[in-house]
């Protein structure tokens, strides 16, 4: 079978260039690995996306993205894209399992990942005590001391969400300015749970079968000390999903897919759209638009050659 448009990833970019690809009555594919919603299914509360005037969770919100795109017949599988060839006119998109599909366009909307911060430690204790999720794992924290990695919205964000459960949450960050939104700089600082250790780097993750204390140094005089704490949470960034398509896509420096005002990748046919690509604001409302404008590209781009 011959897809119009197969669209890679269910965040916020990929559900709503599905929504507007099936009210175009194309036959459109979505392909998610996991749950729909990408990282706003694993958000605890969003404050910011327009029309939900007295916020809306992440994972309802997520859930009602999909619904919605459902609504118009939008046809949504799961499954892992391990290969892709998007060089000729009909592009394949390969799955786990080796199964195979063919469109005649393709809209990538793989999104982004945590980033880690490659200490010891880290890896071994993935789960046991190290998250890059507070609204997963916030609650097996109850009454203990967290840490939270970070000085960006998310960074504050998530910690001021680990103040329901855990006694105190620490908030270590590099420098002594943040990036994170005044007002959320003003409620981390007036929170009498949080903590600001500034200046400061996690050298280590220490523990036995979980997380027991960390190994900080301050970076400004040099100092190392130890802080004990049951969990640590990383929000240090996130990077591009785009390990599929380097080498044949264009790429920024940092990994994210250039694209142009259309959504348009350097591969004709081919469009990327939301935190995939390489673009000034990452937030669900400049996903969606990207999603809408993916969708709309797409459309034309069959009708111009096909
Ligand atoms: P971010 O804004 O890129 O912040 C990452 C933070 O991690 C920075 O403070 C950075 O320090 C620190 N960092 C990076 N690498 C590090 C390392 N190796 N070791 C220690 N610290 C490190 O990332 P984010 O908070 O995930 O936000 C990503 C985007 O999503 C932003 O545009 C943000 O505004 C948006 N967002 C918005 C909301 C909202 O509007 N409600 C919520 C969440 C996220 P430096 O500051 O020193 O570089």
């Amino acid at each position: 079978m011959l897809y119009d448009v197969v669209i890679i990833g269910g965040g916020p970019a990929g559900l709503t260039a599905g929504l507007y690809t099936a009210r175009a009555r194309l036959k459109c594919l979505l392909i998610e690995k996991g749950l729909s919603g990408g990282q706003v299914a694993t958000t605890e509360w969003i404050e910011n996306y327009p029309g939900f005037d007295e916020g809306i969770s992440g994972p309802e919100l997520a859930q009602r993205m999909e619904r919605h795109a459902r609504r118009f017949d939008l046809e949504i599988i799961n499954g892992t894209v391990v290969d892709v060839r998007l060089d000729g006119k009909i592009k394949e998109i390969v799955l786990d399992g080796d199964k195979l599909y063919k469109s005649k366009t393709v809209i990538i909307s793989t999104g982004a990942s945590p980033k880690s911060l490659d200490i010891r430690g880290e890896r071994e204790f993935r789960g046991k005590g190290v998250s890059y999720c507070a609204t997963c794992d916030g609650a097996f924290f109850s009454g203990e001391r967290v840490a939270v990695v970070g000085g960006g919205d998310s960074a504050l964000e998530e910690g001021l969400f680990l103040t329901r459960f855990a006694e105190v949450v620490y908030v270590i960050h590099r420098r002594d300015q943040f990036r994170a939104a005044k007002i959320t700089q003003e409620r981390a600082r007036s929170n009498p749970k949080v903590e600001f250790i500034l200046e400061t780097v996690v050298e280590e993750i220490e523990g036995e079968e979980t997380v027991r204390a960390l190994r900080l140094r301050n970076v400004r005089t040099g100092e190392r000390s130890r802080l004990d704490v049951k969990g640590v949470f990383i929000y240090i960034g996130y990077r591009p999903n785009t390990d599929l398509f380097r080498g044949s896509l264009a790429l920024d420096e940092d990994g994210y897919i250039i694209t142009d005002d259309w959504m348009a990748t350097s591969v004709p046919g081919v469009f990327a759209a939301g935190d995939v690509r390489s673009k000034a604001l990452k937030q669900i409302a400049t996903a969606v638009g990207d999603g809408a404008i993916s969708a709309v590209s797409a459309e034309r781009y069959i009708e111009e050659n096909f």
